[in-house]
């Protein structure tokens, strides 16, 4: 995909990675070169200039990994002492690696209700304007690392996937491009592992409900939650919300720069900036 300097004057973007891009597959552990090598793009789009927020899925799968069980954990409460767990192994692993690069990372956890409740809702949006204004003033940038709170949230008030995290924080900061680093390049045709035949969509002006029957494969990763479908979904919120989002594979973190370049293997949903669009009532109805 070639958009020439479409993305290169962007003013807040949101990148989201899954646990299993942060992982190496054979071990469970974290991939602590790729991890450095996010940092540094992330780093770089602070110095172009940009507002840059980072969601990070990993506290359930670095924690499973730190208490040592094999599998996934399926009840509720073992996923939530892992996530205790994983979450400050994870914040401790982001904050030494900006601390490298003259950044200082932030932590925000989010419920359902923190977006489904006005005071707490507006609580957030308040900090994240703060940690991007600190990002901007001073050499020492502050920048927001989100995930979703799991050791509280209740099936009820769970977002379930940080695919959907991405596009809610994306719209709640007004952010002018969300980018999903996945473990496939982009929206298929048909699922490319049993189609030889499929191919990449490269762009998709306008969701519709063909798109969603191309979605129908998931990811067929055991370590993180979000399928091809909750990626749709996320584009439905983002570029309603007036957001660009792409859709590219994180096996190489460099793609970020490739896309802010304007090259890159991928999927670009545009923007639409649908004034009827509330997504407050879009949660209360999901
Ligand atoms: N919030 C979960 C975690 O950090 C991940 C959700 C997801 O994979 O999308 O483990």
């Amino acid at each position: 995909m070639n958009v020439n300097d479409y993305f290169k004057y962007k003013k807040r973007v949101v990148v989201k990675i899954g646990s299993s891009s942060l992982q190496h597959p054979q071990t469970g552990s974290m991939n602590l070169m790729k991890i450095e090598k996010l940092v540094r793009e992330l780093c770089d789009l602070r110095n172009q200039g940009m507002d840059v927020c980072l969601v990070s899925s990993g506290a359930i799968a670095v924690g499973r990994q730190a208490v040592g069980l094999q599998n996934r954990p399926e009840d509720i409460s073992t996923k939530q002492a892992c996530a205790a767990v994983g979450q400050a192994r994870l914040m401790m692993t982001y904050q030494r690696m900006f601390a490298e690069y003259n950044q200082t990372a932030g932590q925000i956890l989010m419920t359902k209700d923190t977006m489904l409740e006005e005071e707490s809702c507006q609580n957030a949006q308040n900090t994240f304007e703060e940690m991007f204004r600190l990002e901007r003033l001073i050499s020492q940038g502050v920048i927001p690392v989100v995930n979703e709170n799991d050791t509280v949230s209740t099936y009820e008030m769970h977002f379930g996937d940080n695919d959907t995290l991405s596009a809610i924080v994306a719209s709640l900061t007004g952010a002018d491009l969300l980018i999903l680093l996945s473990d496939i390049d982009g929206l298929y045709t048909d699922d490319p592992r049993k189609n030889p035949e499929a191919t990449l969509v490269e762009c998709v002006e306008k969701m519709d409900a063909h798109y969603d029957a191309m979605a129908k494969q998931s990811t067929g990763s055991d370590v993180g939650t979000g399928g091809m479908a909750t990626k749709l979904s996320a584009a439905r919120i983002a570029t309603a919300s007036g957001t660009d989002m792409v859709i590219a594979n994180g096996k190489d973190v460099g793609i970020i720069h490739q896309i802010i370049s304007g090259t890159f293997r991928g999927t670009l949903f545009r923007a639409q900036n649908d004034e009827t669009f509330d997504i407050h009532a879009y949660l209360q109805n999901r």
